[in-house]
Order: structure tokens, then C-alpha cells, then sequence
């Protein structure tokens, strides 16, 4: 039979944790935190079940849990967002990356993505039969080049997908990015897709330079966020999009027959989480620089050299001090042979750069983990 994704196979996240636990490694690839969720959080969703929230919540979303991300848009980055109109909740960032892929891109339309970039971007663009179309990064900081997102527009171009702070570098856009990027997307019928699911996790003072803090980019823009990553609760799921009246009205028309909502009594418990604990993603950045920077420091005592992480929750090593090897084959050894599992670059490419030696390791770990990975990378 002819299938939708013949070249897919299982994605690079599953395929290290399983080689992970088989091997009885240390798992710093799959990104996702080895902590526990904050007790309110989980006080709040048993509550939320035993007071009988179990059932369908509204299609785009509980409207206590909207209320509260427009609460908190406002107080971050100064929007005022129409709660019943621009907001809807999905079941994780992905859920929202393809709601919005398909609700706009048709078959034929190119989808500019700036790579590396996260995996589920492409296979999203071809399930709605568009083309992406891979713009590199500069591999030196992983920056935007404008110059070449603004040739590879053309008259089929659909959507622009950035990613800040971006998954797997940390690299993030500036307010330069932001002013070259406004200039490109102006007067065209382009749709911003703009991916910010580790929004409160950026280090150093940095700014985050949400979409939704420039309205001539919001009003053409789906801004999608994650609970998973700002709670650590990946397994739950549970994100939104940030849209103008007329693309969320596209959007929910995807959403309400793809998921029609979402998980009812964790939206109960993120409405009362976001409004009663704002310090907690106010804090988070401060949370995770800590951590970044203690593994920063250990893994100066190792031969992997560390490159800058600006923002999110992964570290990007340079491992050619240790090894030849291409980045698949680098993280299979790792993980087999030295006991510690990270994710090789390439997946996320079109066409990684030619002997680039470069794994990504998740530091969203309590220290005993981090500790015992250091551990082991001390002995390469
Ligand atoms: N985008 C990026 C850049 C991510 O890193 C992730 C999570 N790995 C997602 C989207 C998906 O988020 P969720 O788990 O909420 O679907
Ligand atoms: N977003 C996570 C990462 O980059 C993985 C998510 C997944 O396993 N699908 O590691």
C-alpha cells in the first residue's frame, strides 16, 4: 500500500531512551525533566478528578484556563489577548504545530523552516502535502541569515516556522531578528508560525522576544506554547496557541476534529496553577540556569567541550576532542559503551553540515543524574 511517510521512521527521542534503558544508561536525551511536577499542580489535578472534572472540556479550552494565559501573555510581554477568541488549548505544542500546519498550508505551498529544527515540523508540512523548504542556521551560533530566509521566499511560500529558544542549540532571536523578520513577512500572505515552548527558560537577563511582544507579527502569527515544559510534566500534554480571531477560527476548525480538547481536569489544574504560583515560571529561568551552570562547570573537567546556551534546557557539546565519529554512530557509542545517552544532531536536518561533531544533552535533571553522567564522561 502507498503510504503518507514512507522516508519516517521512529523518532530519534524514542529511539535513544529505548537504547537507554536497555544499555542501563543515563538518559540525557529525550528532553524531559527526572524531577517531580510542583505539589499544587498535582494537588490541583487530583482535585480537579475527584470534583468531577472528567468529562469533555469546552473545544477551545476551559475558559478559567484561557483567562489565565491571557493574564500571564499580558504580564510578560504586554498583550491584550481577546480570551474567548485567541487562545486555544491543544493537547501538547505538537498538537498545536499541526493544527496549524494544516489548517493553512495546502498541497504545493511551501513551509520555510530554519534548520536544525525540531522533528515533527516536516512530517506535519507533508501530511498537508506542502514542501518544506530547509533554511540553515549559521552553524557557528546558529543565528538567523535573513538574507537567505528572504531567498527562499517565493509566491508558494505559505509559512515561516521559527523557534526560539530553539530545540536542540538554545540559540534565541533578538529584537534585530524580530525587526528583519517583520521586514520579510510585510505585505506578503505568509503565516508566522513562531514555537516557544521554552519561553520562561532563558538565562543571563536575556529577553525573550515572544512574538506576541510585536504586534505587527501577532497579527499573522500562531504562537504555540507547552505546559510540559514549564511545569515538568512532558507526559502530560497539554500546550496552546496564541492565533488572531480569524487564524484560531481556521485552527479550532482542525483542532475540534483532531482532538476536540484536551485532558479536562489538567486544564482545572493549570488554570489555578498559572493564576495562585506565578513565581514558578517567573523563577524558572533562574531554576535552570543553576543547573546549567553546574554542568557547565563539570563538563569543563571532560573532553566534550560545552558551546553557550542562551535559553531552554539542552546542551550542545562538541565531542571531536573524543571522537571521529558521525553524530549517530557518536550517540549509540555513548550510549552503548561510556553509559550515557544524548541525541546526535542530524535528525534534526535536511543536510546536517559536513563533519559536524556535535550531541545534545538534556540537563533538565536533578543532580544525582547529572552527577553520574559526568561520572562516566569523565572516563572518554
Ligand atoms: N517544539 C519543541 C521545540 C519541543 O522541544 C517540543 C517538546 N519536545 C515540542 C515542540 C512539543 O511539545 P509538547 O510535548 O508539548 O507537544
Ligand atoms: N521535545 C523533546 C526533545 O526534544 C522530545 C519529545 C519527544 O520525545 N517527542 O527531546
Amino acid at each position: 500500500i502507498q503510504t503518507k511517510l514512507p522516508k519516517v521512521g521512529t523518532t530519534i527521542f524514542t529511539v535513544m531512551s529505548q537504547l537507554a534503558a536497555q544499555h542501563g544508561a543515563v538518559n540525557l536525551g529525550q528532553g524531559f525533566p527526572d524531577f517531580a511536577v510542583p505539589a499544587r499542580l498535582v494537588d490541583a489535578l487530583a482535585r480537579a478528578m475527584r470534583e468531577g472534572h472528567n468529562q469533555y472540556a469546552p473545544m477551545s479550552g476551559l475558559p478559567a484556563l484561557r483567562a489565565s494565559i491571557a493574564a500571564k501573555s499580558k504580564a510578560c510581554y504586554g498583550i491584550d489577548l481577546d480570551v474567548d477568541g485567541e487562545i486555544t488549548v491543544t493537547s501538547g505544542a505538537s498538537e498545536a504545530i499541526f493544527d496549524a500546519v494544516l489548517a493553512v498550508v495546502r498541497p504545493g505551498e511551501e513551509v520555510i523552516v530554519l534548520d536544525p529544527c525540531y522533528d515533527c515540523y516536516e512530517p506535519a508540512i507533508e501530511l498537508a502535502g506542502g514542501v518544506a523548504v530547509h533554511v540553515p542556521l549559521d552553524p557557528a551560533d546558529f543565528s538567523v541569515d535573513w538574507q537567505r530566509v528572504r531567498d527562499a521566499v517565493t509566491p508558494r511560500t505559505r509559512m515561516l516556522m521559527v523557534n526560539s529558544p530553539h530545540n536542540p542549540s538554545g540559540a534565541m532571536l533578538t529584537a534585530d531578528d524580530m525587526h528583519a523578520l517583520a521586514d520579510i513577512l510585510r505585505d506578503t500572505g505568509i503565516v508566522l508560525l513562531s514555537d516557544e515552548v521554552y519561553e520562561h527558560i532563558v538565562f543571563d537577563g536575556r529577553v525573550h522576544e515572544s512574538v506576541l511582544r510585536w504586534p505587527e507579527l501577532a497579527a499573522r502569527a500562531f504562537v504555540v506554547s507547552s505546559f510540559g515544559k514549564t511545569y515538568h510534566c512532558t507526559g502530560w500534554k497539554v500546550g496552546y496557541c496564541v492565533a488572531p480571531p480569524a487564524l484560531s477560527a481556521e485552527f479550532r476548525k482542525v483542532h475540534q476534529y483532531n482532538t476536540f480538547c484536551t485532558f479536562a481536569p489538567a486544564q482545572h489544574a493549570f488554570a489555578e496553577m498559572i493564576t495562585t504560583e506565578p513565581e514558578h515560571h517567573e523563577q524558572l529561568g533562574a531554576f535552570y540556569q543553576a543547573k546549567r551552570d553546574r554542568f557547565r562547570e563539570q563538563l569543563l573537567t571532560t573532553k566534550l567541550r560545552p558551546l553557550p546556551v542562551p535559553g531552554g534546557y539542552f546542551q550542545l557539546v562538541d565531542y571531536s576532542g573524543v571522537s571521529d565519529l558521525g553524530d549517530v554512530d557518536f550517540c549509540r557509542w555513548l550510549t552503548i559503551e561510556k553509559g550515557v545517552a544524548a541525541i546526535p544532531l542530524s535528525p534534526f536536518y535536511a543536510e546536517a553540515p559536513a563533519g559536524q561533531r556535535l550531541a545534545r544533552l538534556c540537563f533538565a535533571k536533578v543532580e544525582a543524574t547529572l552527577d553520574a553522567a559526568i561520572d562516566r564522561l569523565q572516563r572518554l
